[in-house]
């Protein structure tokens, strides 16, 4: 039987990378990565390659039914040169320390976008809907904007098999969100990109497109967009001393700008201070405190010191493979 396998892969845009498929039909396929073949594409398309030596080469890497196709399978595909070392662009081949012992929680914000007005979903044509207040979890027409979408959106990550953990409307009038959990940074990155992926597809039929900058309304008074990155290791979930937590969270003081390289493009104009952010320039954590730079959740304490932690600054454009390989740099540098 012909089955239709998706190649998806990044593209070597800067400062953000893009998502880019293809189809590539095979005769038969049961779901075994190992037997999915090398593929390759033309690298001077997608800032990757030169024309004159255009070709890359994709190398698949994860593999999940494809809900939206007939017979068919959504690949993710790490990006080679020809000599089969990982291109430049390839974050996922630089993780160093790929640790399963690393749970990561990500919250992906994102805008539903209206092309015809350039503005959220939701937006009157020329002008601005009703302060920000009641889009939050809202229900109902006059508050929450493309739910057929993201519901259509839910079912789909779920039928892929992904681990997605619960879903909501945002502060902002368009703004959604998507909570994925996996263990080690490939797989959380993995799962985040083809959850993008499948969204990107969604809003195609929609006609809407997913607006993944983080302060897409700019200065104005409207949040913009994050994907906290809520992480543990066994230190952080058997716990048991306000110290390590501590101990953990004073370990991101000293890399502030390494950590901020790999949070997403334009950060500067989301982390302000203001929305729910703590100032790009400082370092900060607290209990219960979404002002900070990281957030100790209220149920640690409660439960004895035990459980994960919330690095609020990473944004919606971030590159979660990038994100967590820095997170588990950081909180292995912890001696406890
Ligand atoms: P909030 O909006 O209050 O910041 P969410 O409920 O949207 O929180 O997201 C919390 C995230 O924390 C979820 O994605 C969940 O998977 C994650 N999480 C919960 N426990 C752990 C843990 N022990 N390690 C890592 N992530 C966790
Ligand atoms: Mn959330
Ligand atoms: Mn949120
Ligand atoms: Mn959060």
């Amino acid at each position: 039987m012909a089955v239709k396998l998706e190649y998806v892969w990044l593209d070597g845009y800067k400062p953000t990378q893009s998502l880019r498929s293809k189809t590539k039909i095979e005769k038969d396929f049961n779901g075994t990565l190992s037997d999915l073949p090398t593929w390759s594409f033309d690298g001077s398309s997608t800032e990757q390659a030169p024309g004159g030596s255009s070709d890359c080469l994709l190398k698949p890497v994860f593999v999940v039914p494809d809900p939206q196709r007939k017979n068919a399978w959504l690949v993710m595909c790490e990006v080679m040169n020809v000599d089969g070392t990982p291109h430049v662009s390839n974050g996922r081949a630089t993780i160093e320390d790929d640790d399963n012992d690393f749970w990561f929680g990500f919250e992906q914000e994102y805008f539903l976008w209206d092309n015809n007005i350039n503005r959220p979903l939701g937006f009157p044509a020329g002008g601005f809907p009703g302060p920000q207040g009641p889009y939050y979890c809202s229900v109902g027409a006059a508050n929450a904007y493309g739910r057929e979408i993201i519901e259509e959106h839910l079912d789909a990550c779920l039928e892929a098999g992904l681990n997605v953990e619960g879903i909501n409307a945002e502060v902002a009038t368009g703004q959604w969100e998507f909570q994925i959990f996996s263990k080690g940074a490939k797989q959380a990155g993995d799962q985040i990109w083809i959850a993008r992926y499948l969204l990107e597809r969604i809003g195609e039929k929609h006609g809407v497109s997913i607006n993944w900058h983080c302060k897409p309304l700019g200065a104005l008074d409207w949040n913009g967009s994050g994907m906290h990155a809520n992480f543990s290791n066994s230190t952080l979930r058997n716990g048991g001393s306000k110290a390590i937590f501590d101990k953990v969270c004073e370990a991101f003081r000293p890399v502030v700008k390494e950590h901020i390289e790999v949070y997403g493009a334009d950060n500067h104009l989301r982390l302000t201070g203001k929305h729910e952010t703590a100032s790009i320039l400082d370092f900060s954590y607290g209990v219960s405190d979404r002002g900070a730079s990281i957030r100790i959740p209220a149920m640690v304490p409660q439960k004895g010191w035990k459980g994960y932690l919330e690095d609020r600054r990473p944004n919606s454009a971030a590159d979660p493979y990038k994100v967590a390989a820095r997170i588990i740099k950081t909180v292995k540098s912890v001696k406890v």
